[in-house]
């Protein structure tokens, strides 16, 4: 049902599925099976947006290619409300992780902001719980990142970073700012985040989206060692007052987490062809791909590399490097992570072969 642009039995689909794969950036609560989150707004009693799968599906492309952020966002009050019980985050976490897992990921860390379902009468240690015990229900390795709603007030941000220190090590392997970049510049949160670096828990932060490339280098100012999408970073390149942001960024050791058809949906980008990930990958940027949201975007960690194959020219083995670099720059503990670096290793040697 996702990836509607791709034939079923595509030939490039087929073989890059079997490529392994590392999520870094998969937002749980937009990323539910249609089917699943029909059945939980049936159950909590809630209104659909359409009778049927199909309607669902297309009651999310619409908002998808609204072109902004903003309109994208609009999605989440509606999977957040069907979330909203122990039983349906547990499943809605375990279904991502074996949909990743079918998908060929061998590596995966979701994300979500605990604290937004506090309004539906769930502690945000009660929605850690849920969502860790249906992660830890799948044979796929995994874990969870802490997200905090940037437009909402610092105070909010260090709240969810206490939450997500009381279970570091009990699978929370990360903290983010999501939401509205636009006008919630990163240092905003500064306290938060400083309260997070100052534990040992890793920053991934939403930066270089919405606005423009002089967040990414604050948001690496800031100590996140990842940055999601990041891609108005490529603004500065050939810019001579500017020159210099690209090898700082390089230089700092900091990650993209590039999700190209999520800024085409956004307003980001104008379409994969067109996406600055290519002119940032040649520049020699550490960056992957990933989906940012499989339901409200309608796509899957696959589609996305065939896309970035046909439209945007890569090489598979392009992809293949892209994903060493996923697996070095995760946060996931080591055993992992080299459990993971020998399957992607084995593919490119046995793809090269
Ligand atoms: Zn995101």
């Amino acid at each position: 049902m996702y990836d509607a642009d791709l034939a079923p039995d595509d030939a490039l689909l087929k073989s890059l599925r079997a490529m392994p794969k590392v999520v870094l950036h998969d937002h749980l609560d937009g990323g539910l099976r249609v089917l699943t989150l029909m059945e939980l707004l049936r159950q909590r009693g809630l209104a659909l947006p359409a009778p049927d799968a199909a309607g669902v599906q297309a009651w999310f492309q619409q908002r998808a290619h609204a072109g902004s952020l903003t309109a994208y966002l609009e999605g989440f009050a509606l999977t957040i409300a069907a979330m909203a019980t122990p039983q349906a985050l547990e499943r809605v976490a375990f279904e991502a992780a074996e949909d990743a897992h079918a998908d060929g990921a061998v590596l995966a860390e979701f994300r979500i902001a605990p604290l937004l379902f506090e309004r539906h009468g769930l502690s945000g240690d009660a929605v850690l719980e849920a969502l860790l015990d249906g992660l830890a229900r799948s044979a796929l390795q995994s874990g969870l990142i802490v997200c905090s709603m940037r437009e909402l007030p610092p105070s909010e941000s260090e709240r969810a970073v206490r939450l997500a220190l009381r279970w570091q090590g009990r699978g929370v392997v990360g903290f983010d700012l999501a939401g509205a970049e636009l006008g919630h510049p990163p240092a905003e949160h500064a306290g938060a985040l400083a309260l997070a670096r100052d534990a040992g828990l890793p920053l991934t932060l939403h930066a270089g989206e919405a606005d423009g490339a002089a967040r990414v280098l604050e948001a690496v100012r800031l100590g996140a060692r990842r940055i999601g999408h990041g891609l108005r970073l490529a603004e500065a390149i050939g810019d001579p007052s500017r020159s210099h942001w690209v090898d700082d960024v390089k230089a700092s050791g900091v990650h993209l987490e590039v999700c190209p058809t999520s800024n085409v949906h956004t307003g980001a980008a104008g379409s994969v062809a067109l996406h600055p990930i290519k002119l940032l990958w040649r520049a020699g940027v550490s960056l992957s791909f990933h989906t940012d949201n499989r339901l409200i975007s309608c796509i899957t960690h696959t589609g996305e590399a065939v896309r970035l194959v046909r439209e945007a020219g890569f090489e598979p083995a392009d992809l293949a490097q892209m994903t060493l670099h996923a697996v070095q720059h995760s946060f996931l503990p080591e055993s992992a992570r080299e459990h993971a670096l020998a399957q992607v290793r084995a593919w490119i040697a046995e793809d090269a072969g």
